[in-house]
């Protein structure tokens, strides 16, 4: 499962926390996606189901704010016309032709990085919403 850390303070670099998380539960986790700035870093990690909660509940104990990303991206079919140009942009493979030149989605590979979304001409595609998803 995806989890969005939020509000980590520009000074979260200076202590490696997801080291200690990773030591602490022994999780393989794999960071999908960093936006860092001058005042927050935000991460979008992937943790093994069975570490989820533990891993969760050790970052909260960091002060750090956990969202489970139960939804990644939201795709509207009755828009879509399967031009591909989701297919081309991003970055991950999110998106494929089956064999009736139709588009399917593995949405776990998405990282959230919103390319698709401003690429698609029928605004058929959104970053999910994960507001009440908090852990
Ligand atoms: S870019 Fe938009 S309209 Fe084109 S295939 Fe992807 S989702 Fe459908
Ligand atoms: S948000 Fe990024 S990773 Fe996710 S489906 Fe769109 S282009 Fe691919």
């Amino acid at each position: 499962m995806k989890l969005l850390l939020e509000r980590f303070s520009s000074r979260l670099h200076e202590t490696p926390y997801t080291a200690e998380v990773i030591l602490e539960t022994g999780a393989k986790i794999n960071i999908d996606r960093a936006n860092v700035d001058a005042v927050r870093a935000d991460l979008i990690i992937d943790v093994p189901d069975d570490k989820v909660e533990r891993v969760a509940e050790l970052f909260r104990q960091k002060g750090v704010k956990v969202r489970k990303l139960l939804k990644l991206i939201a795709w509207d079919e009755e828009r879509c016309i399967h031009c591909g140009a989701c297919i081309s942009v991003c970055p991950t493979g999110v998106f494929k032709f089956d064999s009736s030149w139709n588009i399917s989605m593995e949405e776990e590979k998405c990282v959230r990085c919103e390319v698709c979304v401003k690429a698609c001409p029928l605004g058929a595609l959104a970053l999910a919403c994960v507001e009440n998803e908090v852990t």
